[in-house]
């Protein structure tokens, strides 16, 4: 295994303590405490180029800041490994690793509450 992969299932492992979470209750956290929300609300929200990388960067320091990090990723990978527009966590590559290990820990859907 390599040094990667071998982080990848590091930030797998530590979503373990969602495994009983249902989606509802990942989208509420999202919902609630994510920054993306708020830089909606505040109108901070970045100018999108139309393009998933360019606008994956500009979306990425407000990820980088966000207190509820862990539960959006759990929710996105519960969703099957389609990453949710240009918000998210992880970049792409990044994000299909941790699912990769994601699942192999818990199974196609996580276990816990669907
Ligand atoms: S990690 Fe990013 S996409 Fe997820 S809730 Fe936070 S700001 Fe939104």
């Amino acid at each position: 295994m390599t040094g990667e992969a071998l982080s990848f299932g590091r930030v797998a492992a530590a979503l373990d303590r969602y495994a009983g979470s249902t989606v509802e209750e990942l989208a509420h956290a999202v919902r609630v405490g994510g920054s993306c929300g708020w830089v909606e609300t505040t109108g901070e929200v970045p100018e999108w180029t139309g393009e998933d990388r360019a606008d994956r960067r500009l979306a990425a320091p407000v990820c980088a800041a966000c207190p509820v990090q862990a539960a959006c990723l759990e929710w996105q990978l519960r969703e099957g490994c389609e990453v949710l527009g240009v918000w998210g966590p992880l970049d792409e590559d990044a994000f299909r690793g941790v699912f990769a290990c994601w699942v192999e820990r818990r199974g196609r859907h996580g276990g816990g509450g669907r």
